[in-house]
């Protein structure tokens, strides 16, 4: 009777033991999964093999194809801020104000028709060292537009900022992000970098433009490498420097589009109108 017994202990310790492993390895797998998808920005990506050979190019980071600039090094602690569709004369000049006490350089996207309204904003803006980049001449939607008119638009918004400060632009932003391979392909013909974003503040609809929502939206968002999208509005100026002190709380420091390029793994040079202004 004792050989029996002792014969069947080992048996069931093993039926003790198995489920324990199984539920560990369940549990560190999951846990694992769940690191690479906030590594990979989403499930999605992570069964995705052209993602991952994004990745192992860099190509997530920057285009080489294209030349668009999608977000920076993950293995820094900075982001860029970018302010787009201005000039407006209700925020413009409170927005720099806040930038210089926090001596912050940003990045802006301006609409042409807004250069020629107000070229002492832009003077301004680059002789306190932001960079400036072309959001079009009238900021319509260049994916629905004829090839000769995307032409025009991004020529245009150029010619009113070399009017306003004798200098060219290098950046470029179609306005909501529309493009295709047509938009694409003008902009590298003029020589541009196109400049994407991954954290909005949604600060340009009425109903999410609450300034203290705006720095929640933005502060929760918060990662190496990642490009902000602000808007040039009262209510995005009156949450300016809460954004700032967060960002600079969480230890984060805010470089310019053409700096933020400069540190990717593979860097990429890219000129800059920051400082450069013949004032007339
Ligand atoms: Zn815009």
């Amino acid at each position: 009777m004792m050989a029996v017994a002792n014969a069947m202990t080992p048996t069931r310790a093993r039926r003790k033991v198995w489920p324990c492993v199984v539920a560990a390895l369940l549990l560190s797998l999951g846990a694992g999964l769940m690191i690479v998808r906030k590594e990979a920005g989403g499930l999605r990506n992570v069964f995705s093999r052209a993602y991952w050979a994004e990745r192992m190019s860099g190509d997530d980071l920057f285009s080489h194809k294209s030349h668009v600039f999608k977000r920076g090094n993950r293995d820094h602690r900075e982001i860029c801020l970018t302010i787009d569709d201005g000039p407006h004369p209700a925020s413009c000049a409170k927005i720099l104000d806040i930038l210089a006490q926090h001596d912050i350089r940003v990045t802006f996207f301006l609409v042409g028709t807004r250069i020629k309204d107000h070229p002492e904003l832009v003077r301004r803006m680059l002789e306190e060292g932001h960079e400036v980049g072309n959001h079009t001449q009238d900021h319509l939607r260049l994916d629905s537009l004829p090839a000769n008119q995307v032409h025009n638009e991004i020529v245009n918004c150029e010619t009113n900022f070399h009017r306003a400060t004798g200098q060219r632009m290098y950046l470029f932003r179609p306005p909501g992000m529309r493009f295709n391979d047509e938009v694409i392909r003008e902009a590298l013909a003029q020589g541009y970098v196109t400049v994407s974003w991954d954290v909005g503040a949604k600060d340009f609809t009425a109903a999410h433009a609450k300034p203290e929502e705006i720095v929640i939206r933005v502060l929760k968002q918060l990662d190496n490498g990642v490009i902000v999208l602000l808007h040039d509005t009262p209510e995005t100026a009156e949450a300016l420097p809460e954004i700032l002190d967060g960002i600079e709380n969480q230890g984060y420091r805010i470089l310019t589009a053409t700096e933020m390029m400069e540190r990717l793994p593979n860097p990429v040079r890219v000129p800059t109108n920051a400082f450069r202004v013949n004032t007339r």
